[in-house]
């Protein structure tokens, strides 16, 4: 390892190229020990890990030199309805913000003892929306008419790349000279970011060829990925899924120490009211916290967080107490792919029942989703009762310092 170490040093061995000449856990080891060397901080933890890295270090992550490790709580049980989600789980969180998994255990056990979320996927499809420079606006309406006339074939070829993935929906956008061609995917089980964008590289090539319009970029920003997009919640994008339960007056002054009113009364002031005065795009508590939480655990991509964090909490009043609901309308996760196959990971997606492919295809991740969904109307109603009852402060202070 010492010739490595000077060839490293001498620069005649690039860092990222160790993979060429040694094992992936070797490389790894070494660019570790190399780093330490030229830092003088030791990395003796993050070199400590259970995962196996021969597939890592080719799909996940480049430069590698270990692993960070964040700690997993469950909350649970959690009793779900859905339509592919059936039954009681424990959902596996990752986090070191203390407090969150008691507040997501709460609701989970109000969820629970209410009888289950109900949860539903509304519309399902990843998106990718490459940018054409046209010559002019009338070239550029005609482009669209292109597109809109000949699905068939951009279907086949973004499908040519693909044995899971199918085109769903094309939608035009035409902003001066610049075209967008929103291209929706469903994907099964996969999040399928990865899909889109080799079958929407096909697809772009065919438009460019059949209608003189030149590609710019394959992702023109219309798709929307990884940015809070008022387009991803208008026209969906990944999972759009919603969850609801029935509270009862009961369950709300045993379990969340408030009342109907007030649990109303904080949700609209602050969820609805406070998030619109904000000009916030997410209506809601804190549905970043568990989607985060859910998606480090299972492999998910924690950048998709932002996206999902534009959901909206209601609560209606009812004759027996309140009907709380989340809707997440772009939700973008998977079973297959990705970081899922990361033996961690993975066990977290087993514990869920969801790891790998469904059957059939994109039953997992729908099941999936639903659970996610459920987790995230839990931490909703916990922490608007929370605050409702004032407990905020407190329970960050017993839980969380
Ligand atoms: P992926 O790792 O490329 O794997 C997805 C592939 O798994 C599918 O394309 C499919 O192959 C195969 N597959 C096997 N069983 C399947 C099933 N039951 N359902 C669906 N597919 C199945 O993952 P991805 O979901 O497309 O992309 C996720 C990755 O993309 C993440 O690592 C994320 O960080 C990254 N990402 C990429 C971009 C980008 O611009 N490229 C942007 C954001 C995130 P076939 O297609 O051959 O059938």
């Amino acid at each position: 390892m010492d010739e490595y170490l000077a060839r490293l040093r001498a620069g005649t061995l690039k860092l990222y190229a160790l993979e060429q000449e040694l094992s992936p856990g070797e490389a790894v080891w070494l660019r570790r020990r190399y780093i330490e060397e030229e830092t003088g901080v030791s990395l003796e933890k993050v070199g400590s890990y259970t995962i196996g890295v021969d597939r890592v270090v080719k799909k996940n992550c480049e430069n590698m030199i270990g692993c960070v490790q964040v700690p997993v709580g469950v909350a649970g049980p959690l009793a779900v309805k859905g339509e592919y989600a059936k039954g009681s789980f424990w959902l596996p969180l990752a986090t070191t913000e203390g407090a969150l998994v008691a507040s997501v255990n709460r609701g989970a056990s109000a969820i629970t003892r209410a009888g289950g979320a109900e949860v539903r996927v509304l519309h399902d499809g990843i998106t990718r929306a490459p940018a054409f420079a046209a010559d002019s606006v009338v070239h550029a309406k005609n482009v669209a008419g292109w597109v809109e006339s000949h699905r068939a074939e951009i279907a086949a070829a973004a499908e040519s790349t693909t044995s899971h993935g199918k085109l769903t929906d094309v939608v035009t956008t035409i902003t001066g000279t610049t075209v967008f061609v929103r291209m929706e995917f469903d994907s099964k089980d996969a999040m399928g970011m990865n899909m889109v964008t080799i079958g929407g590289q096909k697809a772009a090539e065919l438009i460019a060829k059949e209608t003189g319009a030149r590609l710019v970029t394959l992702s023109g920003n219309m798709c929307t990925d990884k940015k809070p997009a008022a387009v991803n919640l208008i026209r969906g994008r990944g999972r759009s899924v919603v969850a609801g339960v029935h509270l009862n007056h009961d369950q709300i002054r045993d379990i969340l120490k408030t009342d109907a009113r007030t649990l109303v009364e904080v949700n609209t002031r602050k969820n609805l009211v406070g998030s619109a005065t904000a000009v916030s795009l997410g209506f809601n508590a804190h549905v970043a916290n568990v989607i985060a939480a859910a998606y480090i655990a299972c492999g998910q991509d924690p950048a998709h967080v932002v996206e999902g964090s534009m959901a909206i909490t209601t609560m209606d009043p009812t004759e027996h107490g309140v009907y709380a609901a989340v809707t997440l309308r772009d939700l973008p996760l998977g079973t297959v792919g990705g970081g899922t196959g990361v033996e961690t990971q993975a066990e977290c997606l087993k514990l869920l029942g969801v790891a790998g492919s469904g059957d059939p295809p994109g039953y997992n991740a729908r099941k999936f989703a639903e659970i996610v969904a459920a987790g995230v109307l839990a931490g909703e109603i916990s922490l608007v009762g929370a605050q409702a009852a004032q407990h905020l402060a407190r329970a960050h202070q017993q839980l969380g310092r």
